[in-house]
Formats: structure tokens, sequence, C-alpha cells
């Protein structure tokens, strides 16, 4: 082809086939980014702008010229208000666009379309279009008509609108993010600088640059868009969501690296900085907790389920529970991910006081019945695996109702509170002692035979009487009575093991108090 327009109409095609394959390109790599579709629109429409005008410097009469034009306007008239959906895609205000507003807004383009293809009847966008005598190929000039207008401003207000709205979300862009907003805002500044240096017949040889410099703009797009994976995992109104929450979120890539994260995860990890982004996870981690990620890939590869991870800090003694969630349209082991990690620090508090209340007494402290009962019965399988005795001795507080009726409940209350006390220190650390009911106490001995046990409940009698209660109404005096039993072999020890002590405490209520009764159900074995 020896015509002058030769470069040129290489730039363009070069520029057409360029945009063809970054449509391809766009259209069949995974991604998340909520625009990807406008995108592909952009990229496609942008190759049928330049192939449109490589034919139109091509052709050799006016008749071509005019019907090349025709193929561009199916594409270019698009194209701004498609960057502009684009720009609220990347800022996060995709959902802005359903059929009838991306209808709404494609307009305008479409009757610019139908005013180029029937210009010839009414002479609204062009009014004249004819050849120049000043160039050594055919090529047309243009006399511009009332709709050029207002294509025209529609093309720029569209142009600049969108990078206005990008301009408006820099501030709020982290860092790393900053260098693909640039190439957004700088893609969609070019073809209007262009198209201005053109308008002013700045352009070499009065050529039209805009069509040639769609691969530039297209290739820009790409870049923000695939560049790191970064912006398809980030399609949200961050701001007013992301970092309003309270739980902290990480955002991972498909590799594990940090993508983004919001102020609670800075709060919980406060080694978390913007350079963190683009980090492996698991390095993080470990500059926090010393330790790798707990929630890797490998174990979360049915990615479909959530997992919970709970971890304690030990500056803190707080308490998180980690959740990992695939954020991929296409959920699987290469997807990018979400980890939540929830604030578990008052749940766990209020757990630690159910237990509380579960396992122990509220007045005493001690274990309460229930608690008392399942670890008996385990201290006495254990026991009775291992040959060992066991013992139990109940007791049961003498004339508790007259302390009551004499010094009032709160007294009552203070006194069972202070048998406690005086039985605490005289027991081991292996003895299990609870309060058993009212004003009655248990204590199960593991290793102890009955004797030994009686001993035991001796020590405790005389700790108690010998310590009276002093307070508000003086000195008042306490005692208590013991039942004590040694476990024998048999269906439920434990149950035979309460009943017989508790015979025991009958006898030594019955023999006048404040004394130890030994059960009589196993005979003493002889001495030697
Ligand atoms: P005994 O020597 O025969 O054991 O006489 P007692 O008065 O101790 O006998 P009884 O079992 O009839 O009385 C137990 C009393 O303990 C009745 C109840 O009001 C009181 N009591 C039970 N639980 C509590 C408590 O938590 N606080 C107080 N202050 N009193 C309690
Ligand atoms: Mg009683
Ligand atoms: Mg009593």
């Amino acid at each position: 082809m020896g015509s002058p327009n030769s470069p040129f109409i290489a730039v363009a095609a070069l520029s057409a086939v360029l945009n063809i394959l970054l449509a391809i390109y766009a259209g069949t790599k995974k991604s998340d980014f909520s625009g990807i579709k406008t995108y592909v629109w952009i990229a496609s429409l942008s190759a049928v702008y330049t192939l449109g005008f490589c034919f139109e410097l091509a052709a050799d009469s006016l008749r071509e010229i005019k019907w090349w034009i025709n193929l561009e306007y199916i594409g270019m008239p698009y194209l701004p208000p498609l960057c502009l959906m684009l720009a609220c895609h990347y800022i996060g205000l995709g959902k802005l666009f359903n059929r009838s507003t991306a209808t709404l807004l494609m307009l305008v383009p479409s009757l610019t379309l139908l005013a180029v293809s029937t210009n010839d009847v009414h002479h609204l966008f062009y009014r004249s279009v004819y050849l120049r005598s000043d160039t050594p190929t055919p090529m047309a000039d243009l006399e511009l008509g009332e709709w050029y207008i207002v294509h025209g401003c529609y093309t720029v207000a569209c142009l600049l609108g969108a990078v206005v709205l990008l301009c408006m979300h820099w501030r709020k862009t982290k860092k790393p993010y900053r260098k693909q907003l640039l190439s957004l805002i700088l893609s969609l500044l070019l073809p209007v600088l262009a198209a201005f240096l053109y308008l002013l017949g700045a352009t070499p040889d009065g050529m039209d640059p805009v069509p040639p410099l769609t691969s530039v703009t297209s290739l820009l797009m790409a870049w923000s868009i695939f560049r790191n994976d970064m912006l398809t995992v980030v399609p949200v109104a961050r701001d007013t969501i992301f970092d309003g929450m309270r739980d902290g979120v990480l955002v991972l890539d498909s590799a594990d690296r940090l993508i983004d994260y919001n102020q609670a995860a800075a709060t919980i990890l406060p080694s978390l900085a913007t350079s963190s982004v683009g980090q492996p996870i698991d390095l993080i981690w470990r500059r926090e907790h010393g330790s790798g990620f707990p929630l890797s890939r490998e174990a979360d590869e049915d990615a479909e389920d959530e997992r919970e991870i709970e971890w304690t800090d030990a500056r803190s003694r707080s308490h998180y529970s980690l959740r990992s969630s695939p954020i991929a349209r296409d959920k699987g082991k290469d997807s990018a991910r979400m980890i939540v990690m929830l604030d578990m620090t008052e749940q766990k508090r209020l757990q630690d006081r159910l237990r509380e209340f579960a396992y122990y007494d509220d007045l005493t402290g001690i274990y309460n019945r229930g608690q008392f009962i399942r670890l008996a019965k385990q201290l006495l399988e254990r026991m009775q695996a291992a040959g060992l005795p066991v013992s139990l001795l109940l007791f049961d507080i003498d004339y508790f109702k007259q302390i009551n009726d004499t010094y009032g409940h709160e007294t009552g209350d203070e006194a069972l509170r202070h048998i406690v006390s005086s039985c605490r220190d005289k027991l081991a650390p292996d003895d299990l002692f609870a309060r058993y009911g009212g004003e009655e106490f248990v204590v199960c001995l593991p290793g102890l035979p009955l004797r030994e046990a009686g001993e035991v409940a001796e020590r405790l009698r005389r700790a108690i009487a010998e310590r009276p209660l002093v307070g508000e109404h003086g000195t008042v005096a306490v005692t208590a009575s013991f039942g004590v039993a040694e476990a024998s072999p048999g269906q439920d020890p434990l149950k035979q093991l309460l009943l017989e002590a508790d015979q025991a405490l009958y006898l030594s209520k019955r023999e006048g108090r404040n004394r130890v009764a030994l059960s009589a159900a196993r005979p003493e074995p002889p001495l030697e």
C-alpha cells in the first residue's frame, strides 16, 4: 500500500487488533470485578470504531468514506457512557446500573448512530461532508451539524463525569491502589485531550488521533482492572461498609497475599499498615503472633464451609474467632477469600460466667452438687480401676435453723461461707469439696480408706467447732455432724457411697451432733 495514509492505517489497524485481543482476554479471564462486562464492551466497541477508522482512511471515494463513518459510529458514541459505567463500577457504585438505567444512558448514542446513518436525509449531524482538496488521498472534511454538538457535549460530559467521580475517590483509595486509579483516570482524559487537539487542528496532517489512542486507553483500563488481580475483589463502596464494620476483615488474593483490610482489622492486628498490602498473610501473622496463619488454604479446600478458630491474645486477653469464606464467583481452591475476625471477648466472658453458674455454688464458691457428682464419678472410676480406696464424707451444720432464726438469714449465709473457709485449708488439692445442698457439704477423698477419712472428718469437725463466727452479733458458735463411708465396688458406687455416708451422718446427729460417725456398712478389717 503506497498511500501516504499507510502509517496511520497501520497504527489504527494495530490498535483495532489490540482492542480485540483485550476484549477476548477480559471476556475469558476469571474476574470478580463487577464492571468486567462493561470493559469487554468498551474494548469490543473500540475495536469496531478503530476498524471503521482504518477503512475510512483506506477508502477512495466519498461514498465509501461515509459508509465507513457509519461503522465507526456503531462503536464510538457508546464508549463515553460505558466509560462512565466502568468508573462507577470501580468505585463500588456498579449497582446503580440495571437494564433500564443502562438503556437510558445509551439513548443519546443510539440517536447519534441514527443521525449519522440517516444524515443524508436531514443533515443534522454533518451539515456537509466533502473531500479535502489538500490531501493526496481522498479524505473527508466535515461541517458540523446541531446533533453533532449534542453528541460532543454528551461525550465530554460522560468522560469528565467519570474523571470527577474517580478523582473524588482518590482520598478514600489506599496508596497501593492509587496507581491503578491514576491509570484509569488517564485512560479517560487521554481521548478528551486528543479530541481537543484534533478540533484545534494541532494533530499531524489534521489526522484524528482518537481511534488509534483507544488501544492505549483500553490497555490502561485493563492494567487498572487486572493488576495483581486486586480490583477484582474490591468492588464495594468500602468507605461506608468495609471500614465501618466492627469485625476485622482481611481480603486475601488467590496466593493468600493481603489485598485489603478494614479499620477494625488494623486495631486487632496493630502491625497492619498500607505497606502490608501485597505481603503474604502468613508473614504478617507471624510478625504479630509468632506463628503461621491458622486458616491455611489447604485446610480450607472445601472452601464453601466457614471455619472458626479462636486465639487468645496474651497482651489483652482478647478472644477472636476467625472465619474464612471464598469471595470469588467460581468458588474453589484458587479463589480469593475473606477472613472475618469476630471479637468474641464479651461472649467468652459470658460463657465463663455461665460455666461458673453451672459448676460452682455462687454463695460459697466451691463446686455445686451437679459438678460434684460428675467429677466424683470420674474420680471413683479412676481410683477403683487403679485398685485404690476412695472415701466420702458428708457433713451437716447443727441447729442451723436456729442460727437463721436468731441472727437472720444474712448471718446464716455468712456462717456457710465461714465454714467453707475453715475446711478448705484442711483439705488436700485432689479432694473434691462441694456444697451438697442447703447447709450440707460433701468431700470426696481419693486414696483414703475409711479410717483415715474419719481422721480428716475429725480435723474438719474440730476446725469448725474451734473457730466460731465473729461478726456484728458477737461470737456465734457453729458445729457440724459428720458421716463417713468408704467406696466398695458395685453397680453405682457413688450412689451407694452417698447413701452410706448419709446413714452415718444420721447416726452422728442421733448420737448428739458435733461428732463423726463412720459407716457401719463396711466392717472394719481385723487388726493384725
Ligand atoms: P439439724 O442439726 O438437725 O441439722 O438441724 P437444722 O436446723 O440444721 O436442720 P434443718 O435441715 O431442718 O435446717 C436447715 C436449714 O438451713 C433450713 C434452711 O432455712 C436453712 N438453709 C438452707 N440453705 C440456706 C442458705 O443458703 N442460707 C441460709 N441462711 N440458710 C439456709
Ligand atoms: Mg440439713
Ligand atoms: Mg442441719
